[in-house]
């Protein structure tokens, strides 16, 4: 079996860097693509051969299929690789990969499928026994069925959208009277935000981590987990730190989520690197909820507290190559730590670009930054707000906390506004320090200071 020799990378920022990291080390060329407004990238300068193909506007240029296989053939990429965000989940652009003899560094067009229809990988994975939030089985088809599910399950309850994902198209209903506006209402936002009304309903559980599983499976059946990740700093349902491993989870509970992530993925048959995502309630209950079909934003913390190069193992995987490390090869050592640094306006959480015009990264023992931006860079307005990503690594929780907040501090940046001061606020929190919170903590913690339209939107 012979690894690529060529990658074509159908993304930008940190995430394009990331890759392109990957690939240098495992020695395959790289081809990188860029809209107009990412000319002066580093991902662009960074890689052997670099394609524009379009405009700023994503739907012309990162999404727009015909461009990208087009870029991969005049090259001779034998593979893409999507990252996260863009086309990683669209099982169109999968199939079109494989339909023009390019290999897509991902799950397989199926599974991506089944991770996109969050009411269907519900149902089929309650079927192989994986808990579930109690709720509707499958999608909601009739106001009669929504009425049946509300009456057995009790209020308060979340509306989801099949198709719904990054904290998007969700609803809280506490009670009847609300529910019929908020399930139209619902329907309207998903239809407008994912091309797709379909919705299905799960018990609203008050005091809830977010936990989740990190997946390797190759194509010969090997499935191994990595460990959790604990990603309840969340605001508007969006992540803004992580940790591994989870501060709340007790040993048995831990083998347990593992045990259900490899089922599950065994269950539909996953390939490449997946993440299957949980919440835990205040009992200790695990709960199944969605499946992300990608590389995730937030895998570094499980990087370095395994040792084991997720990327590199997607790479090698989608080559055919067997996993190279069974279930008990996998030791998880030590604490890391990640802060989204995104160029947003701290107080209100709204976007920020604009001309970096000062810049000092963090350094030192135990430090990450993956990041694409450098002094004088213009982050543009068009794209994701998440600018760097600062990972650390301790013995332990209380020493990779030290450690980030002394990195954070070294963090200097000036022409945008970023989320640091949160960070930094969060990271001298006596109940965060504890380890003692759920994914209610940030908007807990912030509603004292923070605009009333804000919170309203949570
Ligand atoms: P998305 O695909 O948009 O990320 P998820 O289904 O993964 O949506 O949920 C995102 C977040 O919403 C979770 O991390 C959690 O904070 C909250 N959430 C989801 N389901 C429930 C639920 N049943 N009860 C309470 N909170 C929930």
């Amino acid at each position: 079996m012979k690894l690529f020799k060529k990658i074509l990378i159908a993304n930008r920022g940190e995430i394009a860097l990331r890759i392109i990291r990957a690939c240098k080390e495992l020695g395959i060329r790289t081809v990188a693509v860029f809209s107009e407004a990412d000319r002066e990238s580093l991902h662009v300068k960074l890689a052997d051969e670099a394609i524009c193909i379009g405009p700023a506007n994503p739907q012309q240029s990162y999404l727009n299929i015909p461009a990208i296989l087009s870029a991969a053939e005049i090259t001779d990429a034998e593979a893409i690789h999507p990252g996260y965000g863009f086309l990683s989940e669209n099982p169109h652009f999968a199939e079109a990969c494989i339909t023009s003899g390019i290999t897509f560094i991902g799950p397989t067009p199926d599974n991506i499928r089944i991770g996109g229809d969050k009411a269907k990988a519900r149902s089929i994975l309650k079927r192989k026994g994986i808990p579930v939030v109690p709720g509707s089985d499958g999608p909601i088809n009739s106001e009669e069925i929504a009425d049946k599910v509300v009456k057995r399950i009790g209020f308060p309850v979340i509306i989801k959208a099949s198709a719904g994902g990054g904290g998007k198209g969700m609803r809280i209903v506490r009670e009847e009277s609300e529910f019929e506006q908020a399930f139209h209402m619902a329907q309207r936002e998903a239809f407008a935000a994912f091309g797709n009304g379909e919705l299905y309903i799960e018990k609203y559980i008050s005091s809830i981590r977010h936990i989740e599983v990190q997946i390797l499976a190759d194509s010969k059946g090997n499935v191994i987990h990595l460990g959790e990740r604990e990603c309840s700093i969340q605001r508007r349902h969006q992540k803004l730190l992580e940790e591994a491993p989870s501060p709340a989870l007790t040993e048995k509970q831990r083998k347990k989520i593992g045990e259900f992530a490899v089922r599950a993925a065994r269950a539909i048959k996953y390939r490449n690197a997946g993440t299957f995502e949980f919440i835990v309630d205040g009992e200790g209950n695990i709960y199944f909820i969605e499946i992300n079909t990608r590389i995730q934003v937030e895998h570094p913390v499980t990087e370095l507290i395994t040792g084991i190069d997720i990327v590199k193992e997607q790479i090698k995987i989608a080559a055919g190559y067997e996993l190279g490390l069974k279930q008990s090869d996998v030791k998880i050592n030590g604490w890391a730590i990640e802060c989204r640094i995104n160029a947003e306006d701290p107080e209100r959480f709204i976007p920020s670009p604009g001309k970096i015009t000062f810049l000092a990264l963090p350094g030192g023992p135990g430090v990450r930054v993956d990041t694409a931006i450098y002094p004088g860079y213009t982050v543009p307005p068009y794209y994701d707000s998440m600018i760097a990503k600062l990972i650390v690594y301790g013995k332990n929780r209380q020493e990779a906390i030290r450690r980030m907040a002394r990195a954070i501090d070294e963090f200097m940046i000036d022409g945008v506004k970023t989320t640091i001061p949160f960070h930094k606020k969060l990271l001298n929190n006596p109940q965060f320090i504890e380890g003692n919170y759920n994914t209610s903590f940030v908007e807990e913690m912030n509603s004292s200071n923070l605009p009333k339209e804000v919170l309203q939107s949570v």
